[in-house]
């Protein structure tokens, strides 16, 4: 089980994919810390901290937040004492030069990537996805009104807190978010596919199956 206190791993997929989903069992199962930059830019937003301000405008139109922010404030997430003994990139990196640096940042610590999982769904199921997901205001747990329903309508099943949509839900801000990021997340499935990292995962199974799916690749790559 040796190789198992050391994942580091990256979700690879388009908005929509499930990485969120996935990610928070798979960090629970692994005690693993869940590294989502979408999760802190919007927790940075709604506490008006200076990043959110920076940050707010790009979130809401569904474009990507500017590599250099985006680094640095992945760069001080990996310092951190916790992603020490490994971590899940949940939406990082989006980009060729993110995903170059974050090359560097774990080769100098001497820590790299080992895993890349993609996600892969096709855009009229993203689309369906995308517009039925709901999260929770409170803990940022994901659900769909028809796939993914909670137990009790618009109340979260992991803490109670209310349940909203997203404003980068909306079709306008879907559309843009599927077109920054369709070639880009083609470029970076070549990177790593490139350097012998990426696993394929069917992403458009039922949860519980593509949950199956990723463990088992996990196990696989890791013993
Ligand atoms: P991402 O983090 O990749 O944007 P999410 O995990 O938030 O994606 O999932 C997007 C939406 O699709 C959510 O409403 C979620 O409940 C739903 N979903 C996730 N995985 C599946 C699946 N395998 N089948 C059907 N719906 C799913
Ligand atoms: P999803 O996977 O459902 O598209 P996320 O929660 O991962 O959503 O991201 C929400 C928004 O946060 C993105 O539309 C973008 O504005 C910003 N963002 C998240 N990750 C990155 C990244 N790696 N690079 C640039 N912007 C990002
Ligand atoms: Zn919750």
């Amino acid at each position: 089980m040796k190789g198992l206190c050391s994942m580091r791993v990256i979700f690879l997929g388009l908005p929509g994919a499930g990485k969120g989903t996935q990610a928070a069992a798979i960090t629970e199962d692994f005690k693993i810390p869940h590294i989502a930059t979408g999760d802190m830019f919007r927790a940075a937003s709604a506490a008006n901290t200076a990043l959110g301000e920076q940050v707010r405008k790009y979130l809401e139109s569904g474009l990507l937040v500017p590599d250099d922010v985006t680094i640095s404030v992945v760069k001080a997430r990996l310092q951190q004492a916790d992603a020490a003994s490994g971590f899940l990139l949940d939406g990082f990196p989006r980009t060729k030069p993110q995903a170059q640096t974050l090359d560097e940042i774990l080769s100098e610590l001497g820590r790299p990537v080992t895993q890349v999982l993609y996600l892969e769904v096709r855009r009229d199921e993203l689309l369906r996805r995308l517009t039925g997901r709901r999260v929770c205001s409170g803990c940022g747990a994901s659900y769909h009104v028809v796939f993914n329903p909670p137990r009790l309508e618009g109340v979260c099943d992991r803490c109670g807190g209310p349940l909203t949509q997203r404003k980068d839900d909306q079709p306008e801000a879907v559309a843009v978010r599927l077109k920054e990021n369709f070639e880009r997340t083609q470029d970076l499935v070549k990177f790593y596919e490139g350097k012998g990292l990426l696993i394929r995962i069917d992403g458009e199974q039922p949860i519980g199956h593509v949950y199956d799916a990723i463990r088992q690749a996990l196990r696989g790559a890791s013993v």
